[in-house]
This record gives structure tokens, sequence and C-alpha cells, in this order.
């Protein structure tokens, strides 16, 4: 029996679709590893996984397939991605790369959908600009706790930056402040707070935009998304910052889209 099967709902030629995609994954951290199991689940073609880093003991609170083994043979986190994505779909193509994303443009540049899974601001600013420029639609998934006068709030967000509508800067979750103050903290002792359950949330909300996208189910479109998470209470409810958003970006020109390397003249030898 075909192992997709009982999401057959999703349409007669679903497992197809699915299969011929190719999704990047940047970032294999709390959310990312999440991102990359379910693509294995739903029968993702290709997958591209990037993250420079091995697992340490302090990410198995929340690394998705890492375990103590992994940690005690300071494992990629690529590997474990693909080792998680395998174990479920065998034939699914998984190309890792374990260095920083900016490394390797020409495998991002061929995926259908891009997850950004990055814990910094200026990183996701950055790929943001980069799918943008290569009209690739681009999810970036985030979760912060924030210290509250009653303890803590645990708060998240998926959202969607694609041509013609809201980037990230539209959407407030990149700000100049936001880029500033990281720098400005850059290198400070411990990490950010994170548990497991806030990243499941926020990628399977992340895989299901990508599952319409790819394979549109529901009459709906996607087109844009900002969807927030508040963890205290366990909701996901659409930001009101999409609803602000004026329909129109300034951050991304048309004419700042292609590759900025590509010269056709130039190839032709001509100059002007
Ligand atoms: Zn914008």
């Amino acid at each position: 029996m075909d192992w997709l099967s009982r999401q057959s709902f999703l349409g007669s030629n679903s497992s197809e679709l699915l299969g011929s995609a190719r999704v990047g994954v940047v970032g294999l951290g709390g959310g990312g590893s999440h991102v990359c199991q379910q693509l294995g689940h739903v029968g993702i073609g290709e997958v591209v996984i990037v993250d420079p880093d091995r697992i340490s003991s302090t990410n198995l609170n929340r690394l998705i397939g890492g375990t103590r083994l992994d940690v005690l043979l300071r494992r990629k986190k690529t590997s474990i991605a693909k080792r998680q994505i395998r174990r479920v779909n065998a034939t699914a193509r998984v190309i890792s790369f374990s260095g920083e994303w900016q490394a390797c443009f020409d495998i991002l540049k061929a995926c259908d959908i891009i997850v950004g899974c990055l814990d910094q601001v200026r990183a996701k600013d950055e790929l943001d600009a980069f799918c943008r420029r290569y009209l690739i639609p681009f999810i970036d998934i985030g979760m912060d706790v924030h210290e509250i006068p009653s303890g803590h709030l645990i708060a998240g967000q998926v959202a969607l930056s694609f041509v013609g509508g809201p980037c990230l800067r539209c959407l407030g979750i990149v700000t100049e402040t936001a880029v500033a103050t990281e720098a400005r903290n850059y290198g400070a002792a411990g990490g950010n707070p994170q548990v497991v359950w806030p990243n499941g949330v926020l990628a399977s909300t992340a895989v299901g935009l990508i599952i319409q996208m790819l394979n549109p189910w529901q009459p709906t479109p996607v087109e844009t998304a900002l969807l927030q998470y508040d963890g205290n209470i366990g909701t996901v409810s659409e930001s009101h910052r999409l609803a602000n958003w004026s329909g129109r970006c300034q951050h991304y020109p048309a004419d700042q889209r292609g590759d900025p390397g590509f010269r056709i003249r130039e190839r032709h030898g001509v100059n002007r």
C-alpha cells in the first residue's frame, strides 16, 4: 500500500507534487529539526538542509532526532536531520551543507520554498533578501521567551515573505533597532531560552503553509501570512500587523530581482 495513502485527501496527484518539490531548511535547531521531521513524513522529494553547527548537550531539550550518543560523538546537525528524514522516507533526496548558508547559494537558489529557522535578526534579514532576489517564497519562524511581571511569556511567529506581499521588514520582524541591539549584545553569555513544544507548533504551522503552497488542497491560496503564537494560552492567530500593512513593500524594488552576477550583454561581448 502507498505509504502516503492516509493523506490522499490532499489530491490524487499530491504524492507526485510533494515528491517533486525541493524545500530548503536553513538552521537545524529546535525549529528546523521539527520542520525536517515533518518534511520527511509528508513525502517531500528533495530537502536541502543547512547548518554549520554540531549538536551539544544543551540542544537535547529540543533538537528533534538528537540523541545522547550524537552529543558524545559531536555529530553535525545536518547529519541528524538527514537521518531523521531518511528514517521515514528512504527515497527522499537530502542535500546537506554543514556550513553557513551564504556559502551554498547555488543549492538554495533551486529551492521551491525556503524555511528559515534562524535566531539572529540580521540573518533573517539577509535570508529574506536572498529569497526575494531569487523569487523564492520564504517562511521565517521564530520564538522568544520574554520576562513579564507575572513570570515569562512564550511568544513566536510564522511569517511568509514573497514578492507581491510584505517582507520581514514590512511585518516588523526585522527592524533597525533589533539589528542594532543584537549587534550590541553580540557575544553575550548564554543562549536564549528555548523549549521543544512552541517550536513544534511553529514548525507545524510552517509545514501547513508549505503544503498549501506546493499542493493547494484548499481553495484559498496562500499569498501572505503572519501568524503569531501565544505560548502561555496556546493560541495561533493572524497578527494585526498583516492587516495594517500598506500593501506595498518598499524594501525590495522590482529592479533588484534576479542574479546580480548575471549580465547578458557581457556574455555576448557587448559593453552597453
Ligand atoms: Zn518590505
